[in-house]
């Protein structure tokens, strides 16, 4: 099954990504994770992006696009994948539709975790992410068992840089500029399911599945 996750940013598409990928034995694609290990490792292309992702502004289109293609050709997509975080402008929509025709496959779904912006807010603002795994929390909703010490390899969780306050109104702007207009497009195509994200990561998981049914 090949998978789009849509959603604000904070909407909770890493935390149930993660989740689907396991359930179905598929990878989990995400253009923010590659970016960020790149800033990571200083690679070039991390020196190029870090502006971007410092500021909670989209990377360029024709960086973006590449990294993409060039993960789709990997043996492990071929039962499938879920992209979490791309395409986030149409051009990145319309240049994936046409990287899988010529791949003679397409997009199964697009699902829409669908969370309020006044929500997003708190959300963000309470997210921690841990520094080696790259697995989330949230303080209020979903948090660690011990403090800032990560339940599944015991690393430290910090925030993330661009989940600081100013970062996630810009963030969120990006968002309703750039990617909302993705939900029509694959509402055009009839690719479109939505799950209303829940305050509880389970009860968010219960509607995503039911959602993709799966
Ligand atoms: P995320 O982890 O998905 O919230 O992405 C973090 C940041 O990485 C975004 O704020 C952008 O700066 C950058 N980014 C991730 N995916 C994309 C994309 N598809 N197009 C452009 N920039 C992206």
């Amino acid at each position: 099954m090949k998978i789009i996750l849509l959603g604000a940013p904070g909407a909770g598409k890493g935390t149930q990504a993660k989740i689907i990928s396991e359930k179905l034995e598929i990878p989990h694609i995400s253009t923010g994770d590659i970016f960020r290990a790149n800033i990571k490792g200083n690679t070039p292309l991390g020196m190029k992006v870090k502006e971007y992702l410092d500021n909670g502004e989209l990377v360029p289109d024709e960086l973006t696009v590449e990294i993409v293609k060039d993960r789709l050709g990997n043996d492990d997509c071929a039962k499938g994948y879920i992209l979490d975080g791309f395409p986030r402008t149409i051009p990145q929509a319309e240049y994936l539709d046409k990287v899988l025709s010529e791949m003679n496959t397409s997009i199964d779904l697009a699902l829409l975790i669908d969370v309020k912006d006044e929500d997003i807010i708190t959300r963000m603002s309470g997210r921690r992410v841990c520094t080696n795994c790259g697995a989330t929390y949230n303080i209020v909703f979903n948090p660690t068992k011990v403090e800032g010490i990560c339940d599944s390899c015991n690393s430290e969780v910090i925030q993330r840089a661009d989940d600081s306050a100013e970062t996630v109104l810009n963030r969120l702007e990006t968002y309703h500029k750039q990617t909302q207009p993705l939900i029509d497009y694959y509402k055009k195509t009839n690719k479109l399911v939505v799950a209303e994200g829940a305050e509880e990561v389970k009860d968010t998981t219960e509607r995503v599945l039911k959602a993709l049914g799966i």
